[in-house]
């Protein structure tokens, strides 16, 4: 294959995206707040900008690109389903509307797939039972079973941040009242963050990176605000371990870049929780793309065959 790939992860709050030779290398990245009230068409514009932007920063034509997008998608037609955290989309031909842009081919799948599918090319597709969750603003999931991912018949399968996790919780932007998302996503730890005593006034709104970097320092209340999160995950993790019997389950996105003390507690409350033999089983460890699984994974699609 002559050219780049460029592989675009549209998530609730930024738009990252990297260009990718043959072989899989990161030539070139940008990352640009998604600014979600501008609705479909501009940021349409905005996406087939960037991915010529990247063709030029790598110096070579621009070969296809695929889209992760934070929403449900019809992986067949790349057409958006619906989206909770990006109003405007339901029923927008992604797919086509790019490539009509771009005049290459595009394909486009929900952003936890496309991760999903980029952590299985990185691993060399094992045939494993992975389960992949990306912990940013709100909670994506995605099914691998023995090596292949499993998206269902409408290719919602996965959608593992609207489990019900506490029956009166919170609200969830799904509708629903307790869902995962609405205990232990990014929104919903800084929201936690901001409600709890001890602000000072004038203080910044706490976001999830000023909690880990106040937590490195050594500060315990930024500390318990993250390890209270990873238990919450850890929770719904533990129903997926008794469902699923997983070989691993790799995390990714914003909240997963936490590591440390949010990563413990998430361990120790599967072990807690889950059937013994199955806890003791699973992996649980972050994404081996770091930052950029969404958008390798997003490249990744165009890989796959077509739908
Ligand atoms: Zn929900």
């Amino acid at each position: 294959m002559s050219g780049i790939l460029v592989g675009i992860d549209l998530g609730a709050s930024k738009v990252l995206a990297v260009a990718l030779d043959g072989e899989g290398k990161a030539l070139a990245r940008r990352k640009e707040a998604t600014r979600r009230a501008d609705g479909p068409a501009r940021l349409l514009d905005r996406l087939a900008g960037i991915a010529r932007a990247l063709a030029d920063d790598a110096a070579a034509p621009l070969a296809g690109a695929g889209v992760g997008f934070a929403g449900l998608v019809d992986r067949r037609r790349g057409a958006v389903l619906s989206s909770i955290m990006l109003p405007g989309w339901t029923g927008v031909p992604l797919k086509e509307e790019l490539a009509r842009r771009l005049g290459v081919r595009v394909e486009a799948d929900n952003d936890a797939n496309a991760a999903l599918l980029g952590e299985l090319r990185g691993r060399g597709f094992p045939r494993e039972t992975i389960l992949g969750l990306t912990v940013g603003t709100g909670i994506g999931g995605a099914v691998a079973i023995e090596g292949r991912l499993y998206r269902g018949p409408l290719g919602t399968a996965g959608e593992f941040g609207n489990m019900t996790i506490a029956h009166d919780g919170p609200p969830c932007w799904c509708g629903n009242r307790g869902c995962l998302n609405a205990l232990a996503s990014a929104d919903a730890i800084e929201t936690r963050a901001r409600a709890l005593p001890g602000a000072r006034p004038g203080d910044a709104p706490p976001t999830v990176r000023s909690l880990v970097e106040a937590a490195a320092r050594g500060d315990a209340r930024a500390e318990e605000i993250l390890r209270h999160a990873g238990a919450l995950l850890g929770a719904g993790l533990a129903n997926l371990v008794n469902v699923f019997n997983p070989d691993r389950i790799v995390l990714s996105g914003g909240v997963a870049q936490a590591g440390g003390a949010w990563l413990d507690a998430v361990r120790e409350e599967v072990a807690r929780r889950a059937l013994a033999e199955p806890a003791a089983y699973v992996r649980i460890e972050p994404s081996v793309l770091g930052y950029d699984a969404g958008a390798i994974g997003a490249a990744s699609l165009l890989l796959e065959a077509e739908p």
